[in-house]
């Protein structure tokens, strides 16, 4: 019985044999490529090769191409675990014709390898053709039908014909198309999992397990102009997918994909972890679990591998999906505590042998998985419970809905991807109104969101659309000079690519020239700014991109026209000088992280601009501060030696002798370009320390770069961290702002800028003890007025006038004084004497309305009279007095004399 991995190589080696030339597998995260979250198809890496964008390197080329197909027009999320054959992740084989080989050789070759080679039963194969369309005048693929019943043994009623849904392919709204043709396999009766469903036929397409579609055929030979108009193509593409799954299941003799050997590694591990048993049963609830937790784990290695970061948008959002229903469903065999991580090793047991790029990152996608199932896991299983009220209440409805309100609480709050509450809710045979969510979910987005940059992605949808082949721009110049002279041979505005045209000051376009100095947008670098002009008409280019080979230089015309076919002047902006610096200086950097924190510490991302660098790496945790300064000192260092930068073109393989660092995930051509730093020239490049794959534009030697620092470091995600750099001039203005603001400092705190440092601790020093003696302060000052309420409370009245007279606890003057004033308030009328023990002092006030003042009782009298009790003396006004004395033991005494002199005078005795 062969293995998956023999199978893969043997389609490989079965049309190398036909002159096909192997090209690996596009990046799952598609590079440069926005219009796409994830590769879905084999045809994704030559889409500009059907556009006519570019010309094919082998006219004949064998891949297996790893796919996602968990969004967009395909998606087969929700089968996962439900059927026993579609997946997430899987890998497509492929073989291609571009405009070499057509319908024959591809019918006749797949034929051969399937029966011949393979030895699946003939008998139980079918094969599919398109039946045509008359509302769109598509002839059926008659060509297709033919070549089955003559040069295959199959039989003609074997042959079936389909309509566009199934058997015709196309690109996009616009663009290449054509029709296909499928060879499916009948597993027989007791393969369906529909005898269930009422009215159920066994048949091809017909939705059941019995008839699987193994491989699809695609003929590309129209191309769907805008208006929907359909012209023959005159190149045509040969574009084939065969499920490896799928076809390891056949010929392992299996009922189900994941009873190959590609899942039943990754099930066992997942029993061991969990202890529980795997049963191969469709609609089996544990059996479903294992089932999907094996699936996402191969897209969760595979994605993150290249690339792809949980986040909470765009790819990021997906990944972060497909992890947490994996999560959910660890649930439902008993698992609380993240453990999809550990299943990381068994898919690298696998499949790291055909893909090489999981085993290298095998211990940073653990980190990642690991950590975003650490974070869900902390709400789910209270979302699980909200979850379960919800649905309580959806069940009790006349509708059997979730609305749209707990739908978005759960998404918002637990972090609930609503195709898992979807998930959930149909378990329970219950809707969610996705409507309503939908609203809520645009609601709190027109909340955040702050202007989009417009739309360069609809001008390269457009251009694309047209389908016309664009022009090559000759851009070797970009790494030697800063201005030279250039024809201008197209245009690209918003109506897409014009080959002939004028344009007059105010127009934003797009510039394309036969050949050109500016760098455009890549590899982290951004594009170059600068100006086309002629002797009466300037061009401010703001950006400059790619598309294809053809370079597009992005901006207004400031004044004057320009024609196609005019002569210009190209001039790239000083800023450029910058920019190199700061490439240079990124190598410089992640070759001292390296240094300092080991291989671990990989590029995962970086921008370069004038301004400043940026450097994501994948780490597990933070540089520390030690680290960082090491780091700095070792980019010092080597700017200081003033060393020399040799760019060079090589063959791949030379360059990955050498040991150059690639990105990961990227992909490469045959001839690649080192940047090496300390080697003179290209014959030394093997001395250079530091050796990277770059197309990047750098500084010729490193004393250019001027300086260094590291002006932050941060986490960007689990197990990725991020550097911000700055060198040459962004460097001095830095400095300079700095120093500003020490000077300033200096001034306003009126020291030296040596001992600042010092006051500022000081400062911090005293507001903290001010605050907590303002606290205090406070807690004992609503003590006092408590008190005072009370003696209020309990006081003894003469007529309508409260005899307020009574000790407080600790407390400061100005707070009895307030005390005094309150009482005087709330009473109406009132003689207050109030005394307490000031730190080992006594302390006296009174306070009398003025109704008492006219009857003659003075607070100040009643003060002066009652101090020399307390071995003191004071006075004050007849509203408010004051007095302090040497013996608090006395205080008493003088409240009792007080209250006598006061009663006295009101005549209350
Ligand atoms: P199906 O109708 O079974 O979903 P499809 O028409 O979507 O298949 P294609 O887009 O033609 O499939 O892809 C080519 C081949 O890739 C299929 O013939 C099949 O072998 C395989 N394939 C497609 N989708 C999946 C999937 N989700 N999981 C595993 N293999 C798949
Ligand atoms: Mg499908």
């Amino acid at each position: 019985m062969l293995t998956a991995n023999q199978i893969r190589n043997g389609f490989i080696d079965f049309f190398k044999s036909k002159g096909h030339e192997f090209v690996p597998s596009s990046p799952i995260v598609p590079i440069g490529d926005e219009t796409l979250l994830f590769a879905n198809a084999g045809m994704n890496q030559f889409k500009d090769i059907f556009l006519g964008l570019v010309s094919p390197e082998h006219p004949r080329v064998v891949n297996s191409q790893k796919c996602l197909r968990v969004s967009g027009k395909h998606n087969d999320l929700e089968e996962v675990g439900k059927d026993t054959y579609h997946h997430t992740f899987f890998e497509m084989l492929g073989n291609w014709s571009f405009d070499d080989y057509f319908k024959a050789e591809a019918i006749q070759w797949a034929w051969e390898l399937i029966v011949k080679v393979w030895g699946i039963e003939p008998d139980h194969l079918w094969a599919t053709v398109f039946a045509g369309n008359q509302a769109e005048g598509l002839p059926k693929d008659d060509e297709a039908a033919e070549l089955w019943t003559k040069a295959t043994p199959i039989a003609a009623e074997k042959v079936l014909a389909f309509g566009k849904k199934d058997n015709f392919w196309e690109m996009g709204e616009t663009g290449p198309c054509g029709p296909c043709s499928e060879i499916h396999i009948d597993l027989g009766p007791d393969a369906c999992d529909m005898k269930n469903v009422p009215r159920h036929r066994c048949r091809v397409n017909g939705g059941c397990a019995r008839y699987i579609e193994l491989w699809n055929l695609v003929f590309i030979q129209f191309n769907r102009q805008p208006g929907d108009e359909l012209v023959p193509l005159s190149a045509k593409y040969v574009d084939t997918g065969a499920g490896l799954e799928r076809i390891a299941a056949v010929m392992q003799n299996k009922t189900s994909n994941y009873n190959t050997d590609l899942f039943m590694p990754i099930i066992g591990r997942v029993s061991n972890i969990t202890g529980h048993k795997y049963t191969s049963k469709l609609g089996n609830k544990t059996d479903n679990a294992f089932r999907v937790i094996a699936d996402h784990l191969r897209s969760l290695v595979f994605a993150i591998t290249d690339g792809a970061i949980p986040s909470n948008e765009g790819r990021g959002y997906v990944i972060r999906r497909i992890l947490r229903r994996a999560s959910r469903f660890g649930r439902e065999l008993g698992m609380h505590e993240p453990f999809i991580y550990k299943l990381v090793p068994v898919v690298v047991d696998c499949l790291g042998d055909a893909f090489a790029e999981i085993e290298a990152r095998a211990d940073y996608v653990s980190t990642v998985i690991e950590s975003e199932e650490a974070s869900f896991g902390r709400t789910l299983d209270r979302g699980i419970e909200i979850f379960a009220t919800a649905a309580g209440r959806a069940q009790k409805s006349k509708d059997k809905i979730i609305t749209g309100e707990d739908a978005f609480q759960l998404y918002d709050t637990y972090g609930f991807p609503l195709d898992l509450t979807e998930l959930m809710a149909q378990e329970r045979s219950l809707k969610v109104d996705t409507s309503k969510f939908a609203e809520l979910m645009e609601e709190q987005r027109r909340r955040a969101r702050a202007a989009s940059a417009k739309g360069w992605l609809s001008i390269t949808d457009k251009v694309n659309g047209q389908g016309v082949p664009l022009p090559e721009t000759e851009d070797l110049h970009k790494y030697h000079v800063d201005q030279h002279e250039a024809a201008i041979v197209a245009l690209i505005d918003d109506d897409g690519f014009k080959s002939e045209g004028r344009i007059e000051a105010g127009a934003q376009v797009g510039i394309v020239l036969d050949k050109t100095c500016f760098y455009a947008e890549a590899g982290g670098q951004v594009g170059d700014c600068g100006i086309i002009r002629t002797d009466t008409a300037q061009f401010v280019v703001e950006n400059t991109w790619k598309l294809a080979n053809c370079i597009v230089h992005q901006g207004k015309v400031a004044e004057g026209a320009f024609d196609v076919g005019q002569a210009v002047q190209a001039i790239v902006s000083k800023d450029r000088n910058s920019t190199k610096r700061n490439h240079t200086a990124t190598h410089l950097l992640q070759w001292a992280l390296q240094q300092v924190l080991g291989d671990s510490a990989r590029q995962q991302g970086s921008l370069v601009c004038p301004d400043y660098l940026r450097f994501d790496f994948t780490y597990p945790k933070a540089v520390t501060e030690q680290e960082e300064k090491k780091v700095e000192q070792l980019v010092r260092e080597k700017i200081a030696a003033d060393l020399p930068v040799t760019c060079c073109v090589m063959p791949k393989e030379q360059a990955q002798k050498l040991g150059a660092m690639a990105l990961f995930g990227e992909k490469y051509g045959n001839e690649v370009r080192v940047v090496g730093i300390g080697a003179e020239g290209e014959s030394q490049i093997d001395q250079a320390f530091s050796r990277e794959f770059c197309g990047g534009t750098h500084v010729d030697r490193l004393g250019s770069i001027g300086g260094f620092k590291i002006i932050k470091e941060e986490s960007i995600s689990a197990g990725v961290r991020r550097i911000t750099a700055l060198t040459g001039q962004g460097l001095t203005a830095y400095l300079e702002k700095a120093s500003d603001i020490v000077d300033e400092l200096s001034v306003v705190l009126k020291v030296p800028s040596e001992a600042l440092v010092d006051r500022v601790g000081q400062l911090i020093k005293d507001n903290k003890k001010l605050s907590k003696q303002l606290r205090s302060a406070a807690a004992s000052g609503s003590d006092t007025m408590a008190e005072a309420k009370q003696l209020l409370q309990k006081c003894e009245k003469i007529g309508e006038t409260s005899i307020i007279i009574g000790r407080l606890d600790a407390t400061h003057i100005e707070q009895a004084r307030e005390a005094i004033d309150m009482l005087k308030k709330k009473a109406k009328s009132a003689a207050v004497v109030l005394a307490f023990d000031d730190d080992g002092k006594a302390a006296l006030l009174a306070g009398m309305t003025n109704d008492l003042i006219k009857k003659g009782v003075k607070a100040g009298d009643i003060v002066k009279q009652i101090a020399p009790i307390v071995d003191g003396g004071g006075g004050g006004r007849p509203q408010m007095a004051q007095a302090g004395g040497k013996n608090p033991k006395k205080i008493d005494d003088a409240l009792k004399k007080a209250a006598e002199l006061i009663k006295e005078k009101l005549g209350g005795v």
